[in-house]
């Protein structure tokens, strides 16, 4: 029965992952094991940065951003070299379960590590993308999403009192989700994300429906991965093929990766964390603690890389209706 365990959070950071982590340390301590916090994800592996907490060393942390334990990208991993040291580091310490809190990335390395040295690894899904197959919802997408619909309500009230459209770029790599859902959420008039096509015609003939029906201001949500460009190269389309010329573009970019996290992102990651520690309990691995119809499930890694991520057309549908 493994008594050591260690976790890590890696990829990009995300609001609740320190909510995460104490939910790990405090359930594995409760679970009679001891727990290892490792430095900068995959790199702290090789580079033998292993802290043992206690309930202490996670107190005072479930309502801060960020992640106390860094986080990291990390390319010595790739390879098999790399993680034969990762696994040493681990091995030294009789240390033989590991909790990975990160995206479907993350759960490739966990994998390969678990193929090649036998160490039991279980995922914690944290992105504020909300794009990993297999899980309703990620660890940070809810904080992200009430950072993004708050500087949107702050946009519209400029936009009124001046009538111009804005053009608020909202995080999420190659997934429109989160954009999707700040756009619904703060009212807006256009969505534009990856999964639909964006024809610059269809939403200025959009904007010029919005103006003859009396509406002076628009807000134009635009993913980041959008594939007609950036929400500056869009709003210089419009321009362009418009007589729309007073714009303006905003970009929330990082601030969305900060703050305090919501309720519901600390109590998903509470729930998830000790989930994560019962299955390294019943000597599971190659699983992720995943939220599915309310419930806390175990997914298999493959599921992350297989199943689609939650992104539902029919919202692009809502979003349109509710614009009119
Ligand atoms: P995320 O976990 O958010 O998807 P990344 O894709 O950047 O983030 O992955 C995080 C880290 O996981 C990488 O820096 C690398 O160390 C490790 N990793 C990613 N893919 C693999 C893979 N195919 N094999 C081994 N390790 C990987």
């Amino acid at each position: 029965m493994t008594k050591n365990i260690a976790v890590l959070t890696s990829g990009g950071d995300a609001p609740g992952m320190n909510a995460g982590i104490r939910a790990v340390v405090r359930s594995a301590i409760h679970s009679g094991m001891k727990v290892w916090g490792v430095e900068r994800g995959y790199q702290g592996l090789i580079d033998n940065r292993l802290v043992e907490m206690d309930g202490r060393s996670v107190s005072g942390i479930i309502n801060r951003g960020g992640t106390i334990l860094h986080s990291a990208r990390c390319e010595a991993f790739l390879v098999p070299a790399g993680r034969e040291r990762a696994a040493k580091t681990l091995l030294d310490r009789d240390i033989d379960g590991l909790v990975v809190i990160g995206g479907d990335g993350t759960y490739r390395g966990a994998a390969a590590l678990y193929e090649e040295h036998g160490i039991r690894c279980v995922g914690m899904p944290g992105t504020i993308d909300n794009d990993i197959g297999g899980t309703d919802f990620t660890i940070g997408y809810d904080t992200a999403l009430n950072t993004a619909v708050e500087a949107i309500d702050r946009l519209r009230d400029t936009a009124d009192s001046h009538d111009r459209i804005f053009f608020v770029e909202v995080m999420g790599r190659h997934s429109g989700y989160l954009a999707m859902m700040s756009g619904i959420a703060g009212g807006a008039e256009a969505v534009l994300v990856p999964e639909t096509p964006t024809d610059i015609g269809v939403l200025v003939d959009r904007l010029r429906a919005c103006r003859d029906r009396g509406k002076t201001s628009s807000i134009v949500v635009v993913a980041e991965g959008d594939e007609a460009g950036n929400a500056s190269e869009i709003a210089a389309k419009v321009s362009e093929q418009s007589e729309f010329t007073d714009q303006r573009v905003t970009v929330i970019g990082h601030l969305q990766r900060g703050g305090s996290p919501t309720a519901w992102d600390r109590i998903l990651a509470s729930r998830l964390g000790v989930a994560a520690v019962e299955a390294l309990v019943e000597g599971q691995s190659n699983v992720m603690a995943a939220l599915n119809g309310g419930e806390v499930i175990l997914r298999p890694f493959s599921d992350t890389w297989e199943v689609k991520s939650a992104f539902d057309p029919r919202c692009v549908r809502i979003a349109d209706v509710l614009a009119t």
